[in-house]
């Protein structure tokens, strides 16, 4: 690969610095289903109470994993020269959008039908650090 308009070392520092805080995350939320487990003798209402809450550690946790996923594949993709490349196209991806979402395997197009099929796993905003530039 030969794409001077993209910056690979510090996109591949960024991917790690992600990597390291979903796994973090991940470890935390780990911690945190164990001690609902442990305090789940309790009364009914109180159980429901901790099964909402799980569900939505679990929804967590997965978006998480998703996005885990897509930054291991992305620095995979760096070691073998692939990177840049939309996956589904294999046109260019912008540089911009490289640098608000690195892990992206997707051309902003590819992405879009691909949401529209729900082909996409949706995952918020949050996950960029940066604003996104819609430019690709
Ligand atoms: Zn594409």
């Amino acid at each position: 690969m030969d794409r001077t308009d993209i910056h690979i070392e510090r996109i591949t520092q960024k991917l790690k610095l992600r990597r390291q805080q979903i796994l973090e995350f991940l470890k935390r939320l780990d911690d945190e289903v164990q001690e609902l487990d442990t305090d789940s003798a309790q009364d009914i209402a109180d159980r429901s109470v901790l099964s909402m809450s799980k569900e939505s550690l679990f929804d967590r946790t997965s978006q998480q994993r998703i996005v885990l996923r897509m930054v291991e594949g992305a620095l995979g993709r760096i070691s073998d020269g692939s990177f840049g490349v939309c996956a589904n196209c294999g046109d260019d991806i912008a540089p911009q959008r490289l640098e608000a979402l690195p892990w992206t395997p997707y051309c902003l197009r590819c992405q879009e039908n691909l949401e529209d099929e729900g082909r996409y796993p949706l995952i918020g905003t949050s996950f960029t650090d940066d604003s996104f530039t819609r430019g690709g």
